[in-house]
């Protein structure tokens, strides 16, 4: 069987939930399960350099049978062997590497190189996360704002002109179906860079929440339009997040699925709280994004 020499093409980010498309390789991936990669897909895989979202749930149809996606992460190939999630030795989009999605399914799963295929991802979980992604960064974006009183030298600034904070705090970013937990390290460098990390560590009630809740109301309340960026259809082409805010675009680079208007939120709610982590304080924001249905 011949390994893909180029990326998966993925729809996704255009928000397809269906792709139809031909099996080019299917492989054992082991714990039972094969992985099956196909020319083009309407899965979200979970990333292996930054697995923030989780991978979409759904099935792919065949001619006989509906077969359940148990899981989706992003393979890599050189043309010899296919390396899986943690274990792709190169970083994405190297020279001479494919980058794909692999699909992992039941071992005796009824599915063969060459099979035409339906891909379906169901569109009740595609929106859930999408809802948490989009959260995510509108309230990073918020954060941001309430904290810029905190720096005592310039720093880098975030898409909107703050000091970028989750860009130069964040340790971790998991996107949940309706939500999102960012952990951001409080430690000596960002203290070194200017920002005050000691009356935060100290006390996480000097974040203004309030501020920031009413800040992400009024951007909910422009209804502003969401979209994707690609700069290909391959799977490791680059991608933004990109949102036109009252106060101007906001471009985020991101690999995720995104709602398409502000205007499908009636609120995001952030609460925070302190953990640490080896001697570290970890700041914990999570946001809870509601739909309006
Ligand atoms: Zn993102």
């Amino acid at each position: 069987m011949s390994l893909p020499r180029r990326d998966t093409r993925v729809t996704y980010p255009a928000g397809d939930l269906e792709a139809v498309t031909r099996v080019v390789h299917v492989a054992w991936a082991g714990d039972g399960r094969l992985a099956v990669i196909t020319e083009s897909t309407s899965f979200h895989p979970v990333d292996a350099a930054w697995p923030d979202q989780p991978a979409d749930a759904g099935v792919i149809r065949t001619a006989e049978a509906s077969v359940v996606v148990r899981d989706a992460v992003v393979a890599a190939t050189d043309g010899d062997a296919l390396h899986l999630g943690a274990d792709i030795p190169v970083r994405p989009g190297t020279e001479g590497w494919s980058f794909l999605v692999a699909h992992l399914v039941d071992a005796d799963a009824a599915i063969a190189e060459g099979d035409e295929v339906t891909i379906e991802a169901d569109a009740a979980t595609r929106r859930s996360l999408s809802a948490g992604h989009t959260a995510c960064h509108l309230a990073s974006l918020a954060l941001n704002r309430v904290l810029a009183s905190h720096w005592s030298k310039p720093a880098r600034e975030d898409a909107l002109g703050s000091p970028d904070f989750d860009g130069a705090a964040i340790a971790s970013s998991r996107i949940l179906p309706d939500g999102s937990v960012d952990r951001y390290r409080l430690n000596k460098s960002l203290r070194r860079s200017g920002f005050d990390t000691a009356s935060l560590a100290a006390d996480v009630e000097a974040i203004d929440v309030q501020a920031m809740i009413d800040q992400l109301d009024a951007w909910i309340a422009s209804g502003a339009p969401v979209r994707i960026e690609s700069a290909g259809e391959g799977l490791s082409d680059r991608r933004s997040w990109v949102c036109e805010l009252p106060e101007g675009t906001a471009r985020i680079a991101c690999g995720g699925t995104h709602l398409t208007s502000l205007a499908e939120l009636s609120a995001i709610l952030p609460s925070f709280a302190l953990v640490d982590n080896g001697g570290t304080p970890v700041l914990e924001m999570v946001n809870e994004a509601r739909l309006r249905h």
